[in-house]
């Protein structure tokens, strides 16, 4: 009882406890402003560091890593062909069928499995073991005529969406896990090579003919129908971009110049770091819980894994010291990630006017019953300012990408269309993040230089991408049979 009586004592008064709401909201507000000057302070600090990640290996926060892919898939790409997608909650196995010029892709089919949340920070064979066992039984459904020749083994192209530092198209030893995953045994060591283990351990004949990340397969998808596609962007679990870039302009390139003289550049963007960036309390903070504290800055004020923990961090806040859930603290609000970014952007979409989807949602997840409409709209409120936040900096890179290939402006009324890709489930699903994302960059480009810059949403060009360079590859190779 005595508990009680101190809880009572100490609960603030009603205008109190608005005001301390009202403070930590506006501070917050305040410092997760973006205006133009910021975002264009944020490109050219992106720009500088393009420059430097390319000058040498190690030379900046932005790794600039080779993908060894310097030649698009041209569309001739015939054959039945195995991709994998690994980089998110979920991975997923495709096979997709190419049918040539005529034809192109004649048919894909996936298949989904979420990956056990322990085997995300277990040991590598067990995260492998279980990849390689679940394609095993997806290729087990595979028609009767595409079963390759005695001899031959099926090829696949591995979506593989981490920092990977490529000895060969087929070929890279992770530099370092991101986004929830942490294997320690897999640092360094060549992908491929422990895939291949353990799909000789489920007896699976398959070659891994092309290594990607999922920005260079956004690429590769959008380019193969879409000549004007220079770059390709996920804004999902993390964010991250690859563009093509010339090969005289990356100074640590020393091998054989491309025939196309172009090399996509996985940028590794979600490590960005800059003295322009808003970050607040709160980021800090979710950095400092997290497994890569110091890492990813960039992707964790902008990406799909982050968002829904920096509103629950901030109400967190108003809980602590405003009361604004009543006298004691919501447990379930302490929990990290418990509210999921696409639970953050169904309560941002509400839009009846007593916010029923937000008190659903504070009801279902957090376990507050009967939250008033004030309460729910301070709630909306920082939905917004997050979302805000991280759609106008994904611009903001965007838009330093166009700067370094000198496509931010027209030049003597020189229109060459660019087009940029993206995919992820942000870009997708939370709609006014898109927008806000789109119009952010059309206001740092302008009317004129708007104009030629176009968006294309590249569906499942993780995936679809892998299977067309693993054809590319195999073309290339000359293994391809008529
Ligand atoms: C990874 C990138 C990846 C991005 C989007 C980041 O966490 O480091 O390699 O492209 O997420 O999936
Ligand atoms: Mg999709």
């Amino acid at each position: 009882a005595a508990a009680v009586v101190v809880g009572q004592q100490r609960s603030k008064g009603g205008c109190e406890k608005w005001e301390k709401v009202e403070e930590i909201l506006k501070v917050f507000g305040e410092e997760c402003e973006t205006s133009i000057e910021k975002l264009k302070s944020v490109a050219e600090a992106m720009v500088v560091e393009m420059h430097n990640g390319l000058e040498n290996e190690g030379g900046s926060m932005l790794k600039m890593l080779i993908s060894f892919v310097d030649n698009l898939p041209s569309g001739d790409e015939k054959g039945l062909f195995y991709a994998l997608d690994l980089g998110g909650t979920n991975f997923r196995a495709l096979r997709i069928q190419l049918g040539g010029k005529e034809k192109g892709v004649v048919k894909v089919e996936t298949e989904e499995v979420s990956i056990p949340p322990h085997l995300m920070t277990g040991s590598s064979h067990e995260l492998f073991d279980f990849i390689a066992t679940s394609l095993a039984k997806f290729v087990s459904s595979e028609p009767e005529e595409f079963r390759p020749l005695p001899g031959r083994k099926r090829e696949l192209g591995f979506t593989f969406s981490f920092p990977v530092r490529q000895t060969s198209i087929a070929s890279g030893t992770l530099i370092k896990w991101s986004k929830g995953f942490n294997i320690e045994d897999v640092v360094g060591e060549d992908i491929v090579g422990e895939l291949t283990k353990s799909l000789e351990k489920v007896g699976l004949h398959m070659r891994v003919t092309a290594l990607i990340n999922d920005t260079v397969g956004t690429v590769a998808k959008a380019r193969f129908s879409n000549q004007d596609v220079i770059a390709g962007v996920i804004l999902g679990t993390g964010t991250n971009a690859a563009y093509l870039e010339h090969v005289n302009a990356i100074p640590k390139w020393h091998g054989v110049v491309p025939k196309s003289g172009k090399m996509v550049i996985n940028m590794e963007w979600g490590n960005f770091r800059s003295s322009h960036l808003p970050l607040t309390e709160y980021d800090q903070a979710l950095d400092a819980a997290s497994l890569n504290p110091g890492e990813q800055i960039f992707e964790k004020i902008i990406s799909g894994m982050y968002l829904g923990d920096i509103v629950r961090r901030v109400l967190l806040k108003m809980a602590e010291e405003a009361e604004i859930f009543g006298d004691t603290v919501p447990p379930k609000l302490r929990i990290p990630f418990i509210l999921r970014t696409p639970d953050m952007s169904a309560m941002h979409h509400d839009s009846s006017s007593d916010l029923k989807v937000v008190g659903k949602k504070l009801k279902d997840i957090l376990e507050i019953d009967n939250t008033p409409l004030k309460v729910r709209k301070i709630a909306v409120e920082l939905c917004d300012i997050v979302s805000v936040r991280g759609a106008r900096l994904a611009a903001a890179a965007i838009f330093g990408i166009l700067r370094k290939l000198g496509r931010d402006t027209v030049k003597d009324g020189d229109k060459q269309k660019s087009v940029i890709a993206l995919d992820g489930g942000l870009f997708e699903h939370y709609a006014k993040f898109r927008t806000c994302m789109e119009s952010t960059l059309r206001e740092l480009l302008g009317d004129e230089a708007s104009g030629t810059i176009g968006i294309e949403h590249s569906n499942d060009g993780s995936g679809i991408g892998a299977a067309l360079l693993a054809a590319s590859q195999s073309q290339y190779l000359g293994v391809e049979e008529s």
